[in-house]
């Protein structure tokens, strides 16, 4: 992993990113302005990437969170009291997400968070986020970028091309976050697997940043990972049915056997927990799986033959 350095990255004249547990795009405007994409997870994230800019004489000119995620935009807060008229961009059910954060732990939970599940990994500060329906060639900020939907990680996500800079957000993850994290966060693994392939079949993408994760010159490559990782999961997903039918929190268990994978917090658990339902929808969509109530118990089977 990337050490946490307040200096911007080159990735192409005028883009730049700064290194960090989740990273964040720098897009000047060529006027001494910049596009801030994504804003990292808290005030210290903020605190650096402001550093950063004004180590090369840089003023935000606006703000585009590509998808809701705390680490995403939990540097908002932080920015907008220094730059209050900065505008926010975000896929527009993301924005009211991000207006309104406690929809993170609430969609994750079902119900009013614990306190445990309201920590700053799942909750961050609120921040004013306008909806950007539009995809394509857009300008903000001064800057003209190219949005991509890449939903599935997310309920709805924008990776950003920029040139021959591709910046795919939380769309491709690098090795070391497919290794460390072998239940890769979806919302629907369908689209994300999706998505994935979508990216893959871009021309012209002479690096490829993914959110977590070194940038790279092998676009073919890290989508190929990401593919063979997303579908081990479902792979692992459909294993635990076939061992016996199980409710949702039964099957996560098995599939962390499976996988190796040893939660220790309440906010793991959730986040693995949403993985498995999402993969599950998709195995229902196949047939591959069945749902029924049982004993008061939402109980996934596969199918009787
Ligand atoms: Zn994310």
């Amino acid at each position: 992993m990337t050490s946490q350095t307040s200096t911007l990255v080159p990735l192409a004249p005028g883009v730049h990113f700064l290194s960090a547990a989740v990273h964040s795009v720098v897009v000047e405007d060529g006027r001494g302005g910049a596009l801030l994409i994504d804003t990292g997870l808290d005030d210290s994230h903020a605190r650096k990437l402001l550093r950063a800019l004004e180590g090369v004489k840089l003023t935000p000119t606006a703000i585009l969170n590509t998808h809701s995620h705390a680490d995403h935009h939990g540097g908002n807060a932080f920015l907008l009291k220094r730059f209050p008229e900065l505008e926010v961009y975000a896929p527009p059910l993301e924005a009211a997400i991000i207006n309104h954060p406690i929809l993170e732990p609430l969609s994750l939970f079902g119900a009013w968070p614990p306190r445990d599940l309201q920590t700053k990994f799942l909750l961050a500060p609120p921040s004013r986020a306008r909806p950007l329906p539009e995809l394509g060639r857009v300008s903000l900020g001064g800057v003209e970028v190219e949005l991509l939907d890449v939903a599935g990680h997310a309920a709805q996500m924008y990776a950003v091309q920029l040139g021959d800079v591709l910046y795919a957000a939380d769309a491709l993850f690098g090795p070391d976050a497919l290794a460390k994290h072998p239940l890769t966060f979806c919302a629907d693994s369908r689209s994300q697997k999706a998505a994935a392939a979508s990216l893959g079949a871009l021309t012209g993408v002479r690096v490829v940043l993914p959110g977590h994760g070194e940038p790279s010159e092998d676009l073919a490559g890290l989508v190929a990972a990401n593919l063979a990782a997303y579908t081990h999961t479902t792979q692992a997903v459909l294993e635990a049915v076939q061992a016996g039918a199980g409710t949702v929190d039964e099957l996560l268990a098995r599939v962390c056997v499976l996988l190796g994978v040893q939660m220790t917090n309440a906010g793991a658990v959730v986040l693995n927990r949403a993985v498995v339902s999402a993969h599950l929808t998709e195995l229902l969509g196949t047939g591959a799986v069945e749902v029924r109530v049982a004993d008061n118990r939402l109980i996934f089977t596969a199918p009787r033959a």
